[in-house]
């Protein structure tokens, strides 16, 4: 079947996901057609925000939208980095 460009469009994004076959690519596409405006928006903010705001924490390499991530400067949990050379790790 042949979408219009911006349904096709959408579609092929869809399927590009893991886990999305084609009929699932379409319905998911149908379904942000029916969405409200602003609620299709909002989906798109969170995307865009979480690619731009989460990344790697250099420490730990757990994702965290800071770096190093809360935990790493946590004076309770301290970054592996940060710990004296000459002792190394404990315990296992
Ligand atoms: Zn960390």
């Amino acid at each position: 079947m042949r979408y219009i460009e911006p349904m096709a469009k959408l579609i092929e994004h869809f399927r590009a996901l893991p886990g999305i076959g084609s009929k699932t690519a379409v319905r998911l596409a149908y379904h942000i057609l029916d969405m409200e405006p602003a609620q299709a928006k909002a989906l798109a903010q969170a995307i865009i925000e979480a690619k731009e705001k989460i990344g790697f924490c250099s420490c730990c390499f757990n994702l965290s939208d800071t770096d190093p991530c809360a935990i790493c400067t946590s004076p309770r949990f301290m970054c592996s980095t940060s710990w004296s050379s000459s002792s190394g790790r404990t315990g296992g």
